[in-house]
């Protein structure tokens, strides 16, 4: 663990015409000495694939070299230590036991791995949120169609958060699934979701979480929250690598079996007669990738080691200085939303589209994204807003990035 002072919530004093856009106590330069990527570019897509550690690269290309050497099999069994300390890793970052994670190859296979296994009857109801991953909406659409359950999309409140006495007033017992977003992929906002958990323990509603966003740059503890199922990926701000992913299934979901088992979920018992396993790993298939599981390890006690509530303060006071930079800029609008923000920071430029301040931060160094209003219909599209550029700052991030970007940005082209 790093040790690190005690701060209160307040922006850091100092910096003339806006709030600082640092905060001390990590030790960020031992955090970019440790990070190649910050050597090359301003890297404000952490929402989108972070960079990672240099352990990180190591610990995968080293079980790369080990499998050209020895074969894939051997090489998994040499490293069998490896892969059980990633499975013991993500369940101390969660707050759960070993037995209760599934290692998949992204957040969406997570959540289709759990969400497939549910059968729904005619008329039953599935609550989500305005902010909930356009993927996610996809197959809930899906199966509104297939099975005649019934999509509703709970409220938000006058904060932009989830309504949490709306979700209360549509809990009853038809209620066979409540999908939730922890962080939308399209702002800062971060949902009540312990007060949604609270609720569904309550109605003893099974309660699916998407922690995309959230897990990496908050403190994420499942028995807080209450989830029966949590999903996340790898590489965003958990800084893995990219094709790996992990699903959380509490002992409240042992019922629920895979829709495709395979020969990792289950095994034969007989001629005609089969066994799913019943830890979490029946979600999991029989091939994957071990160096990414590996390097995924590798990449949470990394994070363990910085400690996820340093990692938290860091990236939000990072975030509530570039949101008070950039509202300070004539033409520039912010549109996170919340009560509590987080390390995602959406804005526009008046008057130029989305894609070319993205290319124009690019074209120096800054490596941001788009958050396509069309794949956040409920979200972004509701509140009538285009396309907005995503900057996602890391722990890593400094000010010099930050300051890279404003200095970037193209100037606005009112109408
Ligand atoms: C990125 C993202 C996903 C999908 O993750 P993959 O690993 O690409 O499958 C799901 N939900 C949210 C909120 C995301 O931001």
């Amino acid at each position: 663990m790093v040790d690190r002072p005690r701060r209160g919530r307040r922006a850091e004093p100092g910096r003339a015409g806006g709030a600082a856009l640092s905060a001390p106590a990590l030790d960020v330069a031992r955090a970019r000495r440790e990070t190649p990527g910050t050597a090359h570019v301003a890297h404000l897509d952490n929402a989108g694939a972070a960079l990672p550690p240099a352990v990180v690269t190591e610990a995968v290309v080293g079980h790369l070299r080990l499998e050209a050497r020895t074969g894939g099999y051997a090489a998994a069994a040499a490293a069998a230590g490896d892969v059980a300390a990633t499975y013991a890793a993500v369940a101390r970052l969660l707050g759960c036991a070993p037995e209760e994670i599934a290692l998949t190859g992204s957040a969406t296979a997570a959540w289709r791995a759990a969400f497939s296994g549910l059968r729904f009857r005619r008329g039953q109801r599935v609550l989500t949120g305005r902010s909930e991953y356009a993927g996610n909406l996809i197959a809930l659409l899906q199966a509104a169609a297939r099975t005649g359950v019934v999509v509703e999309v709970v409220d938000d409140d006058e904060h932009g958060q989830l309504d949490v006495a709306d979700l209360r007033r549509r809990l009853d017992d038809d209620v066979a699934l409540v999908a939730v977003t922890h962080v939308p992929t399209s702002g800062g906002l971060v949902n009540p979701v312990a007060e949604v958990g609270r609720l569904c323990r309550e109605a003893g509603t099974l309660f699916l979480l998407d922690a995309c966003q959230s897990v990496g740059q908050l403190p994420v503890d499942v028995a807080g929250i209450g989830c029966d199922f949590l999903t996340a990926t790898g590489r965003k701000f958990l800084r893995a690598p990219r094709g790996t992913g992990f699903l959380y299934a509490s002992p409240r979901t042992r019922h629920v079996e895979p829709l495709f088992p395979d020969l990792r979920s289950a095994e034969l018992t007989g001629p005609d007669r089969y066994a799913v396993r019943d830890d979490a790993r029946r979600f999991e298939t029989w091939e994957h990738d071990v160096a990414g599981r590996i390097g995924l390890g590798v990449a949470v006690e990394h994070a363990l080691g910085w400690g996820l509530p340093a990692i938290r303060d860091r990236v939000r006071d990072l975030a509530a200085g570039l949101r008070a930079r950039l509202r300070e800029r004539p033409g520039t609008a912010v549109h996170d939303r919340g009560l509590q923000r987080c390390g995602i920071v959406t804005f526009t430029v008046e008057g130029v589209p989305a894609a070319d301040v993205r290319r124009a931060l690019a074209s120096a160094g800054v490596t941001t994204a788009v958050s396509a209003a069309a794949s956040a219909p409920l979200d972004l599209g509701a509140r009538g807003l285009p396309d907005v550029v995503r900057a996602s700052v890391h722990y890593y991030n400094d000010e010099d990035d930050l300051g890279r970007l404003l200095a970037a940005l193209p100037a606005p082209r009112p109408r």
